[in-house]
Protein backbone atom coordinates (compact mmCIF):
# COMPACT_ATOMS: atom_id res chain seq x y z
CA UNK A 1 0.00 0.00 0.00
CA UNK A 2 3.00 2.37 -0.83
CA UNK A 3 3.72 4.55 2.26
CA UNK A 4 -0.41 6.13 2.67
CA UNK A 5 -0.71 2.95 5.12
CA UNK A 6 -4.00 0.49 4.65
CA UNK A 7 -7.03 2.63 3.20
CA UNK A 8 -9.86 2.91 5.70
CA UNK A 9 -12.51 0.57 5.29
CA UNK A 10 -15.87 1.10 5.27
CA UNK A 11 -17.96 -0.54 7.88
CA UNK A 12 -21.50 -1.73 8.56
CA UNK A 13 -23.71 -1.75 5.56
CA UNK A 14 -21.97 1.02 3.63
CA UNK A 15 -21.82 0.69 -0.10
CA UNK A 16 -17.97 -0.25 -1.08
CA UNK A 17 -16.86 2.18 -3.50
CA UNK A 18 -13.62 0.44 -4.59
CA UNK A 19 -15.78 -2.64 -6.20
CA UNK A 20 -19.28 -3.32 -7.18
CA UNK A 21 -19.62 -5.43 -3.74
CA UNK A 22 -23.12 -3.92 -2.25
CA UNK A 23 -21.34 -3.19 1.05
CA UNK A 24 -19.11 -4.63 3.91
CA UNK A 25 -21.42 -7.53 6.13
CA UNK A 26 -22.95 -6.94 8.79
CA UNK A 27 -21.02 -9.02 12.17
CA UNK A 28 -23.24 -11.54 12.33
CA UNK A 29 -23.92 -12.13 8.23
CA UNK A 30 -22.32 -15.20 6.70
CA UNK A 31 -19.28 -15.08 4.22
CA UNK A 32 -20.42 -13.31 1.06
CA UNK A 33 -20.55 -16.02 -1.59
CA UNK A 34 -19.82 -14.94 -4.97
CA UNK A 35 -23.10 -13.91 -6.73
CA UNK A 36 -22.89 -16.36 -9.65
CA UNK A 37 -23.04 -19.31 -7.69
CA UNK A 38 -25.99 -18.70 -4.87
CA UNK A 39 -28.70 -19.46 -7.60
CA UNK A 40 -27.06 -22.88 -8.76
CA UNK A 41 -29.33 -25.60 -8.06
CA UNK A 42 -26.23 -27.90 -8.18
CA UNK A 43 -26.11 -31.53 -9.29
CA UNK A 44 -28.64 -33.46 -9.33
CA UNK A 45 -28.02 -36.08 -7.63
CA UNK A 46 -29.12 -39.88 -7.51
CA UNK A 47 -30.97 -41.28 -4.34
CA UNK A 48 -29.57 -43.91 -2.49
CA UNK A 49 -31.06 -46.91 -3.03
CA UNK A 50 -31.58 -47.80 0.74
CA UNK A 51 -33.45 -44.35 0.73
CA UNK A 52 -35.23 -45.24 -2.43
CA UNK A 53 -36.22 -48.59 -0.89
CA UNK A 54 -38.05 -46.82 1.81
CA UNK A 55 -39.88 -44.31 0.74
CA UNK A 56 -41.26 -47.10 -2.00
CA UNK A 57 -41.56 -49.51 1.02
CA UNK A 58 -39.89 -52.08 -0.35
CA UNK A 59 -37.16 -54.44 0.88
CA UNK A 60 -33.87 -53.38 -0.33
CA UNK A 61 -32.45 -56.70 -2.14
CA UNK A 62 -36.26 -56.60 -4.01
CA UNK A 63 -35.18 -53.29 -5.72
CA UNK A 64 -34.45 -53.09 -9.10
CA UNK A 65 -31.87 -49.74 -9.47
CA UNK A 66 -31.75 -48.91 -12.95
CA UNK A 67 -31.16 -45.17 -12.58
CA UNK A 68 -27.20 -44.53 -12.67
CA UNK A 69 -26.16 -47.01 -15.46
CA UNK A 70 -24.15 -48.68 -12.57
CA UNK A 71 -22.37 -52.38 -13.61
CA UNK A 72 -25.65 -54.63 -12.25
CA UNK A 73 -23.45 -57.68 -11.36
CA UNK A 74 -21.58 -55.25 -9.23
CA UNK A 75 -17.66 -55.24 -8.84
CA UNK A 76 -15.42 -58.43 -9.49
CA UNK A 77 -14.78 -60.82 -6.70
CA UNK A 78 -10.83 -60.35 -8.23
CA UNK A 79 -11.29 -56.77 -7.63
CA UNK A 80 -12.91 -56.77 -3.97
CA UNK A 81 -9.89 -59.57 -3.30
CA UNK A 82 -7.59 -57.15 -4.28
CA UNK A 83 -8.72 -54.25 -2.16
CA UNK A 84 -9.54 -56.70 0.72
CA UNK A 85 -5.96 -57.46 0.80
CA UNK A 86 -3.84 -54.32 0.22
CA UNK A 87 -1.87 -53.38 3.52
CA UNK A 88 -0.83 -50.17 2.50
CA UNK A 89 -3.26 -47.51 3.76
CA UNK A 90 -1.09 -46.06 6.63
CA UNK A 91 0.88 -44.64 3.42
CA UNK A 92 0.13 -41.79 0.36
CA UNK A 93 -0.42 -43.13 -2.83
CA UNK A 94 2.01 -42.29 -5.67
CA UNK A 95 1.52 -38.38 -6.74
CA UNK A 96 2.90 -39.44 -9.95
CA UNK A 97 0.62 -42.95 -10.15
CA UNK A 98 3.50 -44.34 -12.62
CA UNK A 99 2.57 -47.88 -11.74
CA UNK A 100 -1.12 -47.23 -12.04
CA UNK A 101 -0.31 -45.04 -15.27
CA UNK A 102 1.78 -47.84 -16.93
CA UNK A 103 -1.26 -50.02 -16.53
CA UNK A 104 -3.87 -47.79 -17.71
CA UNK A 105 -1.70 -46.90 -21.35
CA UNK A 106 -1.62 -51.12 -21.64
CA UNK A 107 -4.99 -51.29 -21.20
CA UNK A 108 -5.82 -48.05 -23.81
CA UNK A 109 -3.16 -48.87 -25.96
CA UNK A 110 -1.17 -46.03 -25.88
CA UNK A 111 1.96 -44.55 -23.92
CA UNK A 112 2.15 -43.76 -20.60
CA UNK A 113 2.85 -40.10 -20.72
CA UNK A 114 -0.53 -39.70 -22.09
CA UNK A 115 -2.37 -40.80 -19.54
CA UNK A 116 -3.57 -39.32 -16.13
CA UNK A 117 -5.30 -41.19 -13.80
CA UNK A 118 -8.43 -39.61 -11.28
CA UNK A 119 -11.31 -39.66 -8.90
CA UNK A 120 -13.60 -40.55 -11.32
CA UNK A 121 -13.45 -39.00 -15.23
CA UNK A 122 -15.52 -36.30 -13.72
CA UNK A 123 -12.38 -34.96 -12.01
CA UNK A 124 -10.74 -34.99 -15.30
CA UNK A 125 -13.07 -33.46 -17.05
CA UNK A 126 -13.04 -30.68 -14.41
CA UNK A 127 -9.26 -30.61 -14.43
CA UNK A 128 -8.94 -30.17 -18.08
CA UNK A 129 -11.42 -27.28 -18.43
CA UNK A 130 -9.92 -25.43 -15.64
CA UNK A 131 -6.20 -26.38 -17.50
CA UNK A 132 -7.93 -24.85 -21.28
CA UNK A 133 -10.37 -22.64 -20.47
CA UNK A 134 -9.53 -19.13 -19.55
CA UNK A 135 -10.91 -15.60 -18.97
CA UNK A 136 -13.47 -15.16 -21.96
CA UNK A 137 -13.24 -18.20 -23.56
CA UNK A 138 -15.86 -20.80 -23.54
CA UNK A 139 -17.00 -24.68 -24.52
CA UNK A 140 -19.08 -26.41 -26.64
CA UNK A 141 -21.16 -29.11 -26.10
CA UNK A 142 -24.58 -31.07 -27.55
CA UNK A 143 -27.68 -31.49 -25.20
CA UNK A 144 -29.50 -33.58 -24.22
CA UNK A 145 -26.30 -34.81 -22.52
CA UNK A 146 -24.29 -35.76 -19.56
CA UNK A 147 -25.32 -32.77 -16.97
CA UNK A 148 -21.54 -33.05 -15.64
CA UNK A 149 -20.68 -30.67 -18.58
CA UNK A 150 -23.53 -27.91 -17.60
CA UNK A 151 -22.63 -28.28 -14.06
CA UNK A 152 -18.89 -27.73 -14.07
CA UNK A 153 -18.91 -24.85 -16.24
CA UNK A 154 -21.90 -23.40 -14.26
CA UNK A 155 -19.69 -23.57 -11.12
CA UNK A 156 -16.51 -21.39 -13.20
CA UNK A 157 -18.81 -18.77 -14.93
CA UNK A 158 -17.59 -20.22 -17.99
CA UNK A 159 -19.87 -19.76 -20.98
CA UNK A 160 -21.45 -23.37 -22.79
CA UNK A 161 -22.60 -22.94 -25.53
CA UNK A 162 -25.03 -25.54 -26.41
CA UNK A 163 -25.94 -27.34 -29.44
CA UNK A 164 -29.08 -29.46 -29.55
CA UNK A 165 -28.71 -32.92 -31.19
CA UNK A 166 -31.04 -33.41 -33.92
CA UNK A 167 -34.13 -35.86 -33.72
CA UNK A 168 -32.01 -39.27 -34.06
CA UNK A 169 -29.86 -37.33 -31.26
CA UNK A 170 -26.78 -38.11 -33.26
CA UNK A 171 -25.12 -34.00 -33.07
CA UNK A 172 -25.51 -31.39 -35.62
CA UNK A 173 -22.06 -31.37 -37.10
CA UNK A 174 -22.73 -28.18 -39.21
CA UNK A 175 -24.20 -26.35 -36.63
CA UNK A 176 -21.58 -27.50 -33.88
CA UNK A 177 -18.56 -26.28 -36.45
CA UNK A 178 -20.60 -22.73 -36.69
CA UNK A 179 -20.70 -22.73 -32.92
CA UNK A 180 -17.17 -23.02 -32.73
CA UNK A 181 -15.67 -19.64 -32.47
CA UNK A 182 -12.15 -18.49 -31.91
CA UNK A 183 -12.96 -17.79 -28.27
CA UNK A 184 -14.00 -21.84 -28.09
CA UNK A 185 -11.18 -23.95 -25.96
CA UNK A 186 -12.91 -27.19 -25.67
CA UNK A 187 -15.76 -28.94 -27.40
CA UNK A 188 -17.29 -31.95 -25.14
CA UNK A 189 -19.22 -34.81 -26.31
CA UNK A 190 -20.17 -38.08 -24.59
CA UNK A 191 -19.49 -40.79 -26.75
CA UNK A 192 -21.87 -43.20 -26.73
CA UNK A 193 -23.74 -40.16 -25.33
CA UNK A 194 -25.33 -40.58 -22.28
CA UNK A 195 -28.48 -40.15 -22.16
CA UNK A 196 -29.48 -41.31 -25.71
CA UNK A 197 -26.77 -44.21 -26.07
CA UNK A 198 -25.94 -42.61 -29.17
CA UNK A 199 -22.40 -43.06 -30.70
CA UNK A 200 -20.19 -40.23 -32.06
CA UNK A 201 -19.79 -41.30 -35.69
CA UNK A 202 -15.98 -41.03 -37.09
CA UNK A 203 -17.02 -38.76 -39.87
CA UNK A 204 -18.21 -36.12 -37.53
CA UNK A 205 -15.46 -36.51 -35.09
CA UNK A 206 -13.13 -36.37 -37.88
CA UNK A 207 -14.85 -32.91 -38.71
CA UNK A 208 -14.94 -31.46 -35.87
CA UNK A 209 -11.10 -32.26 -35.43
CA UNK A 210 -10.25 -30.71 -38.45
CA UNK A 211 -12.05 -27.55 -37.14
CA UNK A 212 -8.66 -26.70 -35.07
CA UNK A 213 -10.59 -26.87 -32.02
CA UNK A 214 -9.51 -29.34 -29.12
CA UNK A 215 -12.62 -32.25 -28.89
CA UNK A 216 -12.85 -34.15 -25.84
CA UNK A 217 -14.71 -37.19 -26.57
CA UNK A 218 -16.20 -38.88 -22.94
CA UNK A 219 -16.18 -42.58 -23.42
CA UNK A 220 -17.87 -43.67 -20.29
CA UNK A 221 -19.78 -46.24 -21.97
CA UNK A 222 -16.40 -47.02 -24.67
CA UNK A 223 -16.62 -50.70 -23.05
CA UNK A 224 -20.14 -51.31 -24.77
CA UNK A 225 -19.39 -49.34 -27.77
CA UNK A 226 -16.67 -51.62 -28.19
CA UNK A 227 -14.97 -48.63 -30.40
CA UNK A 228 -13.27 -46.34 -29.12
CA UNK A 229 -12.11 -42.79 -30.81
CA UNK A 230 -8.45 -43.65 -29.80
CA UNK A 231 -8.35 -46.56 -32.93
CA UNK A 232 -9.11 -43.98 -35.59
CA UNK A 233 -7.70 -40.66 -34.14
CA UNK A 234 -5.40 -41.75 -31.01
CA UNK A 235 -2.71 -39.87 -32.48
CA UNK A 236 -4.57 -36.50 -32.78
CA UNK A 237 -2.81 -33.96 -31.04
CA UNK A 238 -6.40 -32.21 -29.98
CA UNK A 239 -8.36 -35.03 -29.07
CA UNK A 240 -8.68 -35.92 -25.45
CA UNK A 241 -10.56 -39.14 -24.44
CA UNK A 242 -11.78 -39.32 -21.01
CA UNK A 243 -12.41 -42.96 -19.79
CA UNK A 244 -14.09 -44.72 -16.17
CA UNK A 245 -14.47 -47.11 -14.23
CA UNK A 246 -17.44 -46.58 -12.65
CA UNK A 247 -19.79 -48.17 -15.69
CA UNK A 248 -17.97 -51.71 -17.25
CA UNK A 249 -16.13 -52.39 -13.96
CA UNK A 250 -18.49 -51.60 -11.13
CA UNK A 251 -16.33 -49.57 -9.65
CA UNK A 252 -18.42 -45.98 -9.33
CA UNK A 253 -18.35 -46.09 -5.67
CA UNK A 254 -14.73 -46.20 -5.49
CA UNK A 255 -14.21 -42.89 -8.06
CA UNK A 256 -12.08 -44.12 -10.92
CA UNK A 257 -10.95 -42.91 -13.89
CA UNK A 258 -8.99 -41.83 -16.48
CA UNK A 259 -7.88 -39.74 -19.73
CA UNK A 260 -5.98 -39.63 -22.82
CA UNK A 261 -4.26 -36.57 -23.72
CA UNK A 262 -1.50 -34.86 -25.44
CA UNK A 263 1.47 -35.71 -23.41
CA UNK A 264 2.09 -31.92 -22.92
CA UNK A 265 -1.46 -31.50 -21.63
CA UNK A 266 -0.95 -34.94 -19.82
CA UNK A 267 2.20 -33.18 -17.95
CA UNK A 268 0.26 -29.60 -16.93
CA UNK A 269 -2.84 -32.23 -15.85
CA UNK A 270 -0.59 -34.19 -13.39
CA UNK A 271 0.78 -30.78 -11.92
CA UNK A 272 -2.13 -28.97 -11.21
CA UNK A 273 -3.95 -32.26 -9.99
CA UNK A 274 -4.24 -32.66 -6.45
CA UNK A 275 -1.38 -34.58 -5.63
CA UNK A 276 -3.33 -37.11 -3.81
CA UNK A 277 -6.10 -37.33 -6.04
CA UNK A 278 -6.75 -40.87 -6.54
CA UNK A 279 -6.66 -42.53 -3.50
CA UNK A 280 -5.14 -45.82 -2.84
CA UNK A 281 -8.10 -48.50 -3.07
CA UNK A 282 -9.14 -47.02 -5.96
CA UNK A 283 -5.59 -47.25 -7.42
CA UNK A 284 -5.29 -50.83 -5.95
CA UNK A 285 -9.15 -51.76 -7.40
CA UNK A 286 -8.26 -50.10 -11.24
CA UNK A 287 -4.56 -52.71 -11.22
CA UNK A 288 -6.73 -55.83 -10.38
CA UNK A 289 -10.09 -54.70 -13.09
CA UNK A 290 -7.27 -54.39 -15.49
CA UNK A 291 -5.73 -57.22 -14.73
CA UNK A 292 -9.42 -59.59 -14.81
CA UNK A 293 -10.06 -57.66 -17.82
CA UNK A 294 -10.73 -60.50 -19.97
CA UNK A 295 -13.64 -61.38 -17.49
CA UNK A 296 -15.14 -57.94 -16.92
CA UNK A 297 -15.40 -57.42 -21.00
CA UNK A 298 -17.17 -61.06 -21.02
CA UNK A 299 -19.69 -59.71 -18.54
CA UNK A 300 -20.03 -56.39 -20.42
CA UNK A 301 -20.75 -58.76 -23.89
CA UNK A 302 -23.97 -59.91 -21.30
CA UNK A 303 -24.60 -56.70 -20.71
CA UNK A 304 -24.75 -56.34 -24.70
CA UNK A 305 -26.74 -58.78 -25.15
CA UNK A 306 -29.40 -58.11 -22.30
CA UNK A 307 -29.79 -54.53 -24.15
CA UNK A 308 -30.64 -56.47 -27.29
CA UNK A 309 -33.44 -58.64 -25.32
CA UNK A 310 -34.46 -55.71 -23.56
CA UNK A 311 -34.74 -53.39 -26.53
CA UNK A 312 -36.76 -55.98 -28.42
CA UNK A 313 -39.47 -56.60 -25.33
CA UNK A 314 -39.65 -53.30 -24.28
CA UNK A 315 -40.32 -52.47 -28.13
CA UNK A 316 -42.70 -55.39 -27.87
CA UNK A 317 -44.99 -53.64 -25.26
CA UNK A 318 -46.96 -51.48 -28.03
CA UNK A 319 -46.30 -47.87 -25.54
CA UNK A 320 -42.61 -47.83 -24.86
CA UNK A 321 -40.05 -47.21 -27.48
CA UNK A 322 -36.36 -47.65 -27.00
CA UNK A 323 -33.96 -45.25 -28.77
CA UNK A 324 -31.07 -47.41 -30.03
CA UNK A 325 -28.28 -47.56 -28.11
CA UNK A 326 -24.53 -48.49 -27.76
CA UNK A 327 -24.12 -47.83 -24.09
CA UNK A 328 -25.70 -49.90 -20.65
CA UNK A 329 -28.76 -48.39 -20.65
CA UNK A 330 -31.70 -47.74 -22.81
CA UNK A 331 -33.75 -44.20 -23.34
CA UNK A 332 -37.40 -45.10 -23.83
CA UNK A 333 -40.24 -42.69 -24.92
CA UNK A 334 -43.54 -43.55 -24.23
CA UNK A 335 -45.51 -43.18 -26.99
CA UNK A 336 -49.16 -41.43 -27.30
CA UNK A 337 -48.72 -40.80 -23.88
CA UNK A 338 -49.05 -37.21 -22.02
CA UNK A 339 -46.34 -35.00 -22.34
CA UNK A 340 -45.61 -35.50 -18.69
CA UNK A 341 -45.63 -39.50 -19.35
CA UNK A 342 -42.11 -40.15 -18.14
CA UNK A 343 -42.60 -38.59 -15.20
CA UNK A 344 -45.42 -40.84 -14.60
CA UNK A 345 -44.50 -43.90 -15.66
CA UNK A 346 -40.91 -42.95 -13.56
CA UNK A 347 -43.58 -42.29 -10.75
CA UNK A 348 -45.64 -45.70 -11.02
CA UNK A 349 -41.94 -47.89 -11.43
CA UNK A 350 -40.58 -46.18 -7.99
CA UNK A 351 -43.92 -47.66 -6.46
CA UNK A 352 -42.96 -50.89 -7.61
CA UNK A 353 -39.26 -50.80 -6.29
CA UNK A 354 -37.94 -49.72 -9.93
CA UNK A 355 -35.64 -47.07 -10.08
CA UNK A 356 -35.11 -45.80 -13.78
CA UNK A 357 -33.91 -42.16 -14.64
CA UNK A 358 -36.25 -39.31 -15.15
CA UNK A 359 -35.27 -35.86 -16.89
CA UNK A 360 -37.65 -33.11 -16.76
CA UNK A 361 -36.28 -30.96 -19.33
CA UNK A 362 -38.83 -30.08 -22.31
CA UNK A 363 -36.99 -32.30 -24.72
CA UNK A 364 -36.89 -36.06 -22.69
CA UNK A 365 -40.46 -34.90 -20.57
CA UNK A 366 -41.99 -37.86 -22.36
CA UNK A 367 -39.23 -40.30 -21.96
CA UNK A 368 -37.07 -42.72 -19.13
CA UNK A 369 -33.40 -43.81 -19.12
CA UNK A 370 -33.52 -47.36 -18.02
CA UNK A 371 -30.11 -48.94 -16.93
CA UNK A 372 -29.71 -52.43 -18.41
CA UNK A 373 -29.69 -55.26 -15.22
CA UNK A 374 -28.86 -58.63 -15.58
CA UNK A 375 -30.05 -61.09 -17.77
CA UNK A 376 -31.91 -63.00 -14.27
CA UNK A 377 -33.55 -59.61 -13.71
CA UNK A 378 -35.22 -59.02 -17.10
CA UNK A 379 -38.61 -60.92 -16.57
CA UNK A 380 -39.03 -59.23 -13.33
CA UNK A 381 -38.35 -56.03 -14.73
CA UNK A 382 -41.02 -57.01 -17.98
CA UNK A 383 -43.40 -57.51 -15.22
CA UNK A 384 -43.09 -54.58 -13.83
CA UNK A 385 -43.18 -52.31 -16.74
CA UNK A 386 -46.39 -53.93 -17.73
CA UNK A 387 -47.90 -53.83 -14.49
CA UNK A 388 -47.28 -49.91 -14.87
CA UNK A 389 -48.13 -49.32 -17.92
CA UNK A 390 -51.65 -51.08 -17.63
CA UNK A 391 -52.02 -48.80 -14.04
CA UNK A 392 -51.27 -45.63 -16.19
CA UNK A 393 -54.02 -47.11 -19.14
CA UNK A 394 -50.99 -47.27 -21.52
CA UNK A 395 -51.54 -50.96 -22.36
C1 LIG B 1 -21.33 -41.92 -15.65
C2 LIG B 1 -20.65 -40.98 -16.56
C3 LIG B 1 -19.41 -40.47 -16.24
C4 LIG B 1 -18.94 -40.70 -14.85
O1 LIG B 1 -17.71 -40.90 -14.66
P1 LIG B 1 -17.06 -41.07 -13.22
O2 LIG B 1 -15.82 -41.77 -13.63
O3 LIG B 1 -17.94 -41.91 -12.35
O4 LIG B 1 -16.82 -39.72 -12.70
C5 LIG B 1 -18.75 -39.66 -17.15
N1 LIG B 1 -19.33 -39.35 -18.33
C6 LIG B 1 -20.55 -39.82 -18.66
C7 LIG B 1 -21.15 -39.47 -19.97
C8 LIG B 1 -21.25 -40.64 -17.78
O5 LIG B 1 -22.48 -41.05 -18.07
Amino acid sequence: MGGRGRPRLPQGDVACVACDHEGMSGESDPPRVRPHLTALPGYEPVTPVDQLAARAGVDVTDVLKLDANENPFGASDAVQRAVAECRGWSVYPDPLQLDLRAALAGYAGVTPERVVAGAGSDELIELTVRALVGPGQRVVSCPPTFGMYRFLCDVAAIPLDEVERGADFGIDVEAVLAAIRPETALVILASPNNPSGTPLRDDALAALLGSGATIAVDEAYGEYAGTSALERFGDHPRLIVFRTFSKWAGLAGLRAGYGVFHPDLASVLLRIKQPYNVNLAAEVAMRAAIDAKDELLAQAAQVVEERGALARDIGALGWLTPYPSSANFLLCAVEGGSPDAGARLHAALAERGVFVRYFGTPRLRDCVRISCPRPDQHEALMTHLRAAGAGLGLA
